[in-house]
């Protein structure tokens, strides 16, 4: 049987992905990539320090999201060694002096909570209510049916629905709980990607999403080497498979009448299926479907996360802390504000650009620790501060006051600051400018009401949730499609699903 031809656009995890399971169903696959390499926002980058050369992960740094599935049906399972710490989490509020461990058993959480922070509600109520949404939406990825009110109904019933997907966030976690500390932990991952309100509806959906990825069983962790390792190895698997993936290379325009591509370069590319895996306005770009192009340029596309990657030259020790084992590589999220309503001033104030930086909180990834733990000793230990919230205005090299900023307020945990030896922060003006994201969201679109479940599709084609516009041969799956970015490629995998169903 003679294969069919697929195109599709970007190699980052997504275009991955979906490459290595259609070069495996008899397509053709062959990829254009505009960058010189591929990887998309994971990626690495470099740096010299005391004339050493040193490998950090430019964009994407821990791993979470990724199904199961995908991790081992890609062929990445035998290629990667990944770990994700035992030891519990660790939140610090400012200003106080204990810290609040993060315990994986709900029981025992609910201990640690009622005693730190005077929480009288549920956390096994909340973990069990949670578990359930969140088999749904991995039952969803695992079949590729795309998201619908009437199947959530179906799945879940209707009052765990208007609670968890369709509520907000703010309704979601006074229902569980009664500490605002409480909510502001179970709460952070509405805005991780995205300045969403709480108050928003749907906003309710983004805490179970955040928490469906199944190669840690929900928790996230390292990858030897740096996470861009997925991507690095997905594209030699793919090559290997038979994809052809051609880096540096611009598409000029597309005939779709003739099912043919153009590029810069002066070559051409047949294909019978083209699928975008780049941001969601770029494929607006080459198709005349004014509708569509005015419906996207309304969409919102605003990221307000900053990353900042600090060296150490000697181990980082952290104050009250085991300085061995597993629990250096422990997850830490530092929060400079203590309640929800002043969590959502914040968010919104960045979102609406009143200032520069406007301390939300940050997520520590203790990624030197994980590296160890991984066996892979480097010369530096590596911190990295995912940091909420910064406005979509200038680059990290434009505001070092706020980059020394964010350091201080991880600095005022560690025992040897003085040990820090070079920082690199990003802010999503940045994010604009490495990886084409529209307007620095690291899901390339917000995750908000109207581009969040059941309308996080671009298709005018009824029952097929994955194509572009009312255009049958042509599809998109970067992060700006169901569910949300990630290096997980799941919005690969559905979009691969969906074509090999109707074909
Ligand atoms: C700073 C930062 C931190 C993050 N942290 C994490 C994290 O710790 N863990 C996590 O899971 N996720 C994280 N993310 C999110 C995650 O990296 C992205 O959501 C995910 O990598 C998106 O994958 P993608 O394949 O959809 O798109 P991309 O990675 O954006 O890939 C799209 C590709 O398309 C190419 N392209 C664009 N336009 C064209 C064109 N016209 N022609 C040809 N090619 C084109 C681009 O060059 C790119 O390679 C982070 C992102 C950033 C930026």
């Amino acid at each position: 049987m003679n294969k069919k031809k697929a195109l599709v656009i970007g190699a980052g995890v997504n275009g991955l992905v979906l490459s290595n399971y259609l070069q495996k169903s008899n397509y053709d696959v062959k990829i254009i990539e505009k960058s010189k390499n591929i990887g998309g926002a994971c990626t690495p980058d470099n740096t010299i320090i005391n004339n050493k050369n040193i490998s950090f992960a430019k964009g994407a740094t821990v791993l979470g999201m990724m199904p199961d599935f995908i991790f081992k049906e890609t062929g990445l399972s035998q290629k990667l060694k990944i770990y994700s710490p035992e030891s519990q989490k660790v939140v610090y509020f400012e200003g106080e002096d204990s810290e609040v461990n993060i315990h994986k058993d709900p029981n025992q959480l609910q201990k640690e909570l009622s005693n730190k922070v005077g929480e009288r509600g549920s956390v096994i109520d909340f973990r069990n209510d949670e578990n359930k949404v969140i088999n749904f939406i991995q039952n969803g990825y695992v079949t590729g049916e795309p998201p619908s009110l009437e199947s959530a109904i179906r799945f879940l019933g209707k009052d765990l629905v208007d609670m968890w997907i369709t509520g907000t966030a703010r309704n979601l976690l006074d229902y569980y709980f009664t500490s605002e500390k409480t909510k502001l932990y179970m709460g952070m991952t509405v805005i991780e990607s995205s300045p969403e309100s709480i108050d928003s509806k749907g906003s309710a959906f983004i805490i179970p999403l955040m928490d469906s990825g199944s190669v840690f069983d929900g928790y996230w962790g390292y990858v030897k080497n740096g996470i861009w390792q997925v991507t690095k190895e997905l594209g030699n698997i793919n090559k290997a498979l038979g994809v052809e993936i051609n880096t540096s290379s611009e598409i000029d325009n597309i005939d779709n009448d003739n099912k043919k591509v153009f590029t810069k370069s002066g070559k051409s590319y047949d294909y019978d299926i083209l699928v975008f895996a780049t941001d969601p306005l770029t494929p607006t770009n080459y198709f005349e479907n004014k509708k569509l192009k005015k419906t996207l340029e309304v969409k919102k596309y605003t990221g307000t996360s900053g990353k900042v990657t600090a060296f150490f030259k000697n181990k980082v020790k952290w104050v009250n802390h085991n300085h061995d084992g597993d629990a250096l590589s422990s997850f830490r999220f530092i929060f400079s504000v203590d309640n929800l309503n002043d969590f959502e001033i914040k968010s919104q104030n960045a979102y609406k650009k009143l200032s520069y930086y406007e301390p939300g909180y940050i997520q520590v990834y203790c990624e030197g620790a994980g590296q160890r733990k991984l066996g892979n000793k480097e010369p530096f230990d590596k911190l990295i501060f995912f940091t909420k919230n910064i406005s979509y205005d200038k680059k990290g090299i434009e505001m070092p006051e706020i980059h020394e900023k964010i350091k201080s307020k991880v600095f005022k945990y560690i025992l040897n600051p003085e040990d820090c030896v070079k920082s690199v922060f990003l802010t999503p003006k940045d994010m604009n400018q490495e990886f084409y994201f529209p307007e620095g969201n690291i899901d390339h679109m917000m995750l908000t009401d109207g581009q969040n479940f059941d309308k996080r599709s671009f298709s005018e084609i009824n029952n097929s949730f994955y194509n572009f516009g009312d255009l049958s041969d042509v599809f998109y799956c970067g992060a700006g499609a169901y569910p949300c970015g990630s290096v997980a490629g799941t919005a690969g995998y559905m979009c691969y699903k969906n074509i090999t169903m109707h074909q």
